[in-house]
């Protein structure tokens, strides 16, 4: 349970004074519905009313307090409508008050003529002379502290005002309970940091632009704070799962000698070495939790194929699991011949299996006469039993996230678990989404690989491309075309798509197909598996592609818009060409003129085909929140960090929390505890609940 002291932060912001349930939805798309939110805000920018020139020295266009002495007002003539005026000086000069609208009472109470004043405002020359239109503050000297020198602006929304979002965050701040530190004290004296309480106070009341900075104490601070609830809940939910002891297994290696011999290849030193880890790991009574990452084509699955095989060797069974039924049937389908040679029996089970065939596979499964299962998530479902099920590998899972990967393999057996994902991550970015597991690399291809020649076309050069494209079909090879991902409208991406399908048609007739988000599972399939059979030879995609289907004779790749794509996106697509021994090519059409951004990302795709260097460009160019473009990609969210700013904070939270699981691994030490209210704090709940009761 979150501890009650929290409790204020969590209750929905119209809990604030002066926030309706209106104000609340607009606030709610700015920052958050919740208390917490607002607190976890930072401020983008500040209003600084510090510069306190003479009139003489104001500058154009800056925001200025000025003491004057009001001269005289000069109102409209009646009936006209012309501004209200008031002639104010200083020993230096003279300005404009400038009122529209104005009510003469009110003007005349708060500029006595006579008097001194101070007024704060933007200072602006007109026709030679300074004036300064509606001030911000008018205020007699003795009520000088009335008028606050800075004051944050937030990020905001169609509809709400900086002045509106200031107050309620203001009203959430005061809503922040003090907290018990769970920082370690020497770690906060090294940095000089302020307690969590000052840092809040001091993230929402920016001096100057230093205090807006990544680097400032307070931001880090704070970063700090979530790096290290990440972290912590990362490593708590890799504990627990590693509690539950796998069992020891190693292979006599005679399986894998066959399928090795029976491979048309030699493995390469960095799928060897994949392999090694992965074999050590299951090797020990721990059980296993291993990430592999590999570029698209790096030879994942056979290094996943070699572990179940060792699996098999100690008399267990391993089960393969792809994110589409059509993934799945390639798998067997390039598996069966290697299994065959080893003496394995391998089986594929999906959600298309009828009945009596299924009950047959299920029936050789749990007497053991099954020992490799392929299939979709089918495989774990509940009615399934295995034999003596050990080894598990989910292949191209990163959009799983690690609340699924707990759900998976909490129920059942407890198997090693090995993962496989396409999508290299930046180091820094791997620790946080996936700081539960192991991570092997392969970052090596297999040689031999040509590469694929990438271009950036601008759209109007699209009967070119269709030329092109026309020259390859004759050739009797295939293509790929992508259209425009449009992420607020699926319907919009599917008429675009649709549109480019008429068009193509009229060109090449049956041999185009489309696949898209909203059609079946099973249409889908049907319509890949003729484009993997040849019978289809333009594929045009919404980018259900990705997910990384084999067609060795495809050897252009055209992706439409694809300055809206995001680089690792772009990457991944362009992998699914060059795959065979024929020249490809990859065509990036793109609607000029590109901004810089863009032309800088479609310029590093053209240099490199390394997919960790443009991971790690993707990071740079595009930050951390947007790295694989969608929110159901597993990568946590953080609000006050930035992995680019504060990778050193993340190395330092990793080895914090490190240390505290080690020492302290049901958090029942008064560190422990405060560091409990932390996880909460951040939401992760799901961590906290695998402690025992504190
Ligand atoms: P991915 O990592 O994208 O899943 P695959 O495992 O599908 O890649 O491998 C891509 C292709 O490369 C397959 O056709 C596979 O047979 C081949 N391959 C794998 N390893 C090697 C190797 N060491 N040498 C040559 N070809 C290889
Ligand atoms: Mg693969």
């Amino acid at each position: 349970m979150r501890p009650s002291i929290l409790n204020p932060l969590f209750a929905d912001i119209t809990a604030l004074p002066g926030v309706g349930p209106k104000l609340a939805t607009l606030i709610g798309r700015a920052a958050g519905s919740r208390v917490v939110d607002l607190i976890f805000t930072a401020p983008i920018s500040l209003v600084d009313r510090s510069y306190r020139p003479t009139l003489a020295e104001a500058e154009n266009g800056r925001l200025a307090t000025v003491k004057i002495v009001v001269d005289r007002h000069d109102p409209p003539p009646k009936g006209r409508k012309l501004p209200y005026k008031v002639i104010c000086s200083d020993s230096t000069g003279w300005a404009t008050l400038v009122f529209f609208h104005a009510r003469a009472d009110y003007l005349l109470k708060a500029l006595p003529e006579g008097q001194v004043r101070i007024v704060s405002g933007k200072i602006e020359e007109y026709k030679g002379a300074k004036q300064m239109t509606h001030p911000d503050y008018i205020l007699d000297p003795e009520n000088e502290g009335a008028m606050p020198l800075y004051e944050p602006v937030y990020p905001l929304t169609a509809g709400l005002t900086a002045n509106v979002m200031r107050r309620a965050t203001a009203e959430a701040l005061k809503r922040a309970p003090t907290l018990v530190e769970w920082l370690d004290s020497a770690h906060r004296r090294q940095e000089k940091w302020q307690s969590w309480n000052e840092a809040l106070a001091d993230l929402h009341a920016p001096a100057g632009a230093n205090d807006l900075s990544l680097h400032s104490s307070a931001r880090c601070r704070l970063a700090y704070d979530e790096l290290l609830a990440n972290q912590l809940a990362l490593l708590l939910i890799r504990r627990a799962r590693g509690k539950a002891r796998g069992l020891a297994i190693k292979g006599d290696g005679a399986m894998r000698r066959k399928a090795l011999l029976a491979l048309p290849f030699k493995l390469t030193s960095a799928q060897k070495g994949a392999l090694r880890e992965v074999s050590e790991d299951m090797g020990s009574a721990d059980r296993m939790v291993r990430l592999i990452q590999g570029d698209v084509g790096s030879g994942k699955t056979i290094v996943a194929f070699l572990a179940m095989l060792a699996a098999v060797e100690a008399g267990r069974q391993a089960a393969l699991m792809a994110p589409t039924e059509i993934l799945a049937r390639q798998h067997l389908e390039s598996l069966a011949p290697l299994a065959k040679a080893a003496g394995a029996r391998l089986e594929i089970l999906t959600g298309r299996d009828k009945r009596a065939a299924r009950d047959d596979k299920l029936a050789r499964l749990a007497n053991g006469a099954i020992d490799i299962l392929i299939g979709t998530h089918a495989i774990f479902q509940e009615s399934i039993a295995f034999k003596a099920l050990a080894f598990v590998v989910i292949d191209e899972q990163h959009r799983f996230g690690v609340h699924q990967r707990m759900s998976l393999t909490q129920k059942g057996p407890r198997p090693d678990l090995l993962v496989m994902t396409a999508t290299p991550i930046p180091r820094t970015l791997a620790l946080t989404a996936y700081g539960d597991m192991d991570v092997s690399q392969i970052t090596e291809k297999p040689p031999g690989r040509k590469p694929v020649d990438t271009r950036a076309v601008p759209l109007d050069r699209l009967d070119d491309v269709v030329q092109g494209l026309r020259r390859t079909v004759a050739k009797g090879e295939q293509a790929y075309w992508v259209c425009p991902l449009v992420e607020e409208s699926e319907l919009v991406e599917l008429t675009a798509a649709e549109d480019r399908f008429e068009h193509l048609k009229s060109e090449f007739g049956d041999r185009v197909g489309i696949v898209h988000g909203r059609m079946k599972a099973d249409e889908k399939d049907a319509v890949m598996e003729r484009f993997h059979n040849g019978e289809i030879s333009v594929l045009i995609a919404t980018t259900v592609i990705e997910v990384g289907v084999n067609a060795p004779n495809a050897t252009i790749m055209i992706i439409e818009h694809a300055e809206r794509f995001g680089l690792a996106q772009l990457h991944q697509l362009r992998g699914r060409v060059g795959r065979g021994d024929k020249p490809s090519s990859c065509i990036l059409l793109y609607r000029p003129p590109l901004g810089e951004t863009a032309t800088a990302r479609l310029k590093i795709l053209r240099d490199t085909e390394d997919g960790f260097l443009i991971a790690e460009e993707d990071l740079r160019l595009r930050g951390a929140g947007d790295v694989l473009g969608a929110a159901q990609s597993g990568f946590p969210k953080f609000r006050i960090a930035d992995v680019t700013a504060h990778g050193d904070l993340l190395a330092a939270a990793r080895d914090d929390a490190k240390m505290m699981v080690e020492k302290d691994p049901n958090l029942s030490t008064d560190r422990g505890e405060a560091l409990r209210t932390l996880l909460y704090l951040f939401s992760r709940d799901d961590a906290a609940k695998l402690l025992a009761a504190g």
